[in-house]
């Protein structure tokens, strides 16, 4: 344990000073790396079944250091981040490691977070006893037949656990799901509303294609995440919505409701624990972000809204 190595992305590297390459946004978390052993086999991740050549995690590269040196660049004032996110791999035989490195992050003092498996409830409330923060839960596919598909582990256990997991800490926990694995938008604003209403909260994600596939279309995912800001903040439920052919066609509300809830566009940044900005984490620096990891301008607000395809009118925002 004591040479434990670790891997952090690449923006945060640059923060920490451990490599030097210009930054168009730098990540607002520290975002750290520990999937060893990952036995994990889902179908959209390039580090999936033991690839261990691969430095690449979505579409973020990943280099390794000493776990020494990043918790003496972390706490080291003035502290470059105000929260930490542990990211895992899946091998329950690595818990004990596991322990270790949540045990020495905690005494940083820095809001720490980590993310697990949806059969790792039981974990996630160990360590949230242990002082994390918040667990980000990779159930990614929003239905049993895209679970099964991509995550390739069992929905009808998976699911009612991750459930129980949220009425206990729901706030405390963050579900990622990403949107492209075929879920259509019914469907996953439906996922959305049944994480919300049992407690927790989404943390929202554009499939990025490394293994295949395409990412979503811009419009879908603009909807997508609108219902997933208005429904946190308990502006509407899926039942408000009205769909056609599994696209969601209208939320509900006027428009002037509608534009006046995405308080600026804030609906279509980064969503998830506080100050977690995940740059790049999506798309290409000078491509259209997914999600935006900083305030919106007001141009880039009016796109966000036209792209989402509702037809509202330029006067409104
Ligand atoms: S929302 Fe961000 S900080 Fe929270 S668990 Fe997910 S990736 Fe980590």
């Amino acid at each position: 344990m004591n040479n434990e190595s670790i891997r952090v992305s690449y923006g945060t590297a640059i923060v920490l000073g451990l490599l030097k390459a210009r930054q168009d946004v730098p990540p607002t978390t520290a975002y750290l790396l520990f999937d060893k052993g990952c036995i994990g086999n889902c179908s959209f991740c390039s580090r999936a079944n033991g690839n261990k050549e691969s430095q690449k995690l979505s579409r973020i590269i990943w280099p390794e250091f000493s776990f020494t040196t990043i918790l003496e660049k972390l706490t080291t004032v003035p502290l470059p981040f105000k929260r930490v996110c542990l990211q895992t791999g899946f091998n329950p035989q690595m818990n004990d490691i596991l322990k270790e490195l949540v045990k020495k992050l905690v005494a940083t003092g820095i809001s720490t977070s980590m993310t697990l498996s949806p059969s790792q409830t039981d974990l996630a409330l160990e360590m949230l006893a242990m002082g994390i923060d918040h667990v980000g839960i990779g159930l990614d596919a929003a239905t049993e037949k895209t679970y099964t598909e991509h995550k390739r582990k069992n929905w009808q256990t998976d699911w009612p656990s991750l459930q129980t997991l949220l009425y206990k800490a729901g706030s405390q926990i963050e579900v990622h799901l990403i949107f492209g694995l075929g879920d259509t938008e019914e469907d996953f604003i439906k996922r959305i509303d049944a994480i919300v209403a049992a407690g927790g909260k989404v943390s929202l994600f554009a499939l990025t294609p490394v293994n295949g596939g395409e990412a979503p279309e811009i419009s879908a995912y603009r909807r997508v995440q609108a219902f997933r800001f208005l429904c946190e903040n308990g502006v509407i439920s899926s039942q408000n919505c009205r769909f056609n052919d599994g696209r969601l066609i209208n939320y509900g509300i006027t428009e002037t409701a509608l534009v006046a809830a995405l308080q600026h566009g804030d609906a279509f940044r980064t969503s998830g624990c506080g100050n977690c900005n995940r740059p790049y984490y999506n798309e290409r620096p000078g491509q259209v972000f997914y999600n935006y990891p900083r305030a919106l301008s007001t141009s880039e607000f009016a796109q966000a809204l036209s792209e989402m395809g509702m037809e509202m009118t330029a006067e409104l925002f």
